[in-house]
């Protein structure tokens, strides 16, 4: 593969399903259990170094030595005062950054995860985009960010959502192996209902998503009730208009018979009117879905939101007179900028 370290990598048997590890096996004429022990190595002993796989054979051990593991490494932590959810800045095997965020529920933790470098998308509020995509994430990095926090916080995590950096459905592939590895049995056994996949909106994923069938959480992250409101932040929307959206969105919901949650980040004076509301009730009101009000989360290059906004708990008790199921997002950590992209920012800025 090619990628933009210093020197090529060969990690991409590191992605490998179970079966794939047994068919390896039986291909270096080792017993099919083999596969099993390299799969849990992987994926329940991340801190281990190969040298240190001692149940495997020296000879195992050594071809296997090859292999490059990318490894996740936290680079900074930002812990809150206010309510304990930290924030990481992860470093990967080619020096590029991403971030994560851990949430601390009364049902247990959650990691937001990241799935690309950088973000193509280009939503005009959002930080992790600035720069664009650098490279999409491998599998084995989406899932080293929850085992290196697991093992530096010393917990298990319960829940993933797929907020981070990045866009989830723009690099399919590998985030279905993510999702796949982390719920196999032999792997973290998490269940696909504690796992969420949010998108801007990228329809054939959704598609995919929905053949793909597992029980998974959909979240879509709206932010706008019209074309022309969605059209001037979200360049997706260009692409796949509002009206092919909640289209896709209705099918999804007939294939998979599961509850879509719609991300609406609030941006007074720009999207908080009673009209909007009015707007976004009607789009929603027949739909098996779930609205979560989000604050803005200010950056410098976004010009908008900046007027005295209405309270966000006021629009979420008129949506809810309207028969929308709606929920305020707590702001979690906010003594440590705990939306994403602006760590990376920093970091990427400090270098240059
Ligand atoms: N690309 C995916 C997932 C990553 S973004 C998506 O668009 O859903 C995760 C969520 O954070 C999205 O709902 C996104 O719109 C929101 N978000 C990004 N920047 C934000 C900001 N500055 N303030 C508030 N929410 C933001």
């Amino acid at each position: 593969m090619s990628c933009i370290g210093k020197k090529e990598h060969n990690f991409s048997p590191v992605n490998y399903s179970l079966e794939q590890w047994r068919l390896k096996m039986d291909e270096w004429n080792e017993k099919a259990f083999r596969g099993n022990q390299i799969y849990e190595y992987l994926h329940r002993s991340y801190g281990l170094g190969i040298n240190e796989w001692n149940r495997l054979p020296k000879s195992l051990r050594d071809k296997l030595s090859e292999l490059d593991i990318p490894k996740v490494v936290i680079e900074d932590k930002y812990v809150s005062d206010i309510d304990g959810t930290i924030k990481y800045l992860y470093k990967l095997y080619d020096d590029s950054y991403i971030e994560g965020v851990l949430m601390k529920y009364k049902y247990g933790y959650t990691l937001c995860v990241s799935t690309q470098v950088g973000c193509a998308m280009g939503c005009s509020f959002c930080a992790s985009t600035k720069g664009g995509k650098q490279r999409d994430l491998e599998a084995y990095e989406i899932l080293g960010q929850i085992y290196s926090v697991e093992i530096e916080e010393d917990i298990s995590i319960s829940h993933v959502v797929l907020m981070g950096m990045g866009e989830p459905l723009d690099n399919w592939d590998h985030v279905k192996r993510f999702m796949e590895i982390l719920a196999s049995k032999e792997g973290k056994n998490m269940s696909y209902r504690n796992m969420t996949v949010s998108t801007c909106g990228v329809v054939p994923g959704i598609e995919a998503l929905a053949e793909w069938g597992k029980p998974v959480t959909l979240a879509i992250s709206l932010h706008g009730t019209n074309d022309s409101e969605r059209n001037e932040i979200m360049p997706i929307n260009r692409k796949y208009p509002i009206d092919e959206l909640m289209k896709t969105v209705d099918r999804y919901t007939n294939a998979t018979g599961r509850r879509v949650s719609f991300e609406f980040t609030v941006i007074p004076g720009y999207n908080d009117s009673m009209e909007s509301m009015d707007r976004l009730a009607d789009l929603l009101s027949k739909k098996l879905c779930h609205v979560n009000l989000i604050p803005l989360n200010p950056i410098e290059e976004f010009n908008k939101g900046k007027q005295k906004s209405i309270s966000i708990y006021k629009l979420a008790d008129y949506l809810e007179k309207k028969n929308i199921q709606t929920s305020v997002r707590r702001t979690l950590g906010p003594d440590i900028d705990a939306s994403c992209g602006q760590l990376r920012q920093r970091k990427v800025k400090g270098r240059n």
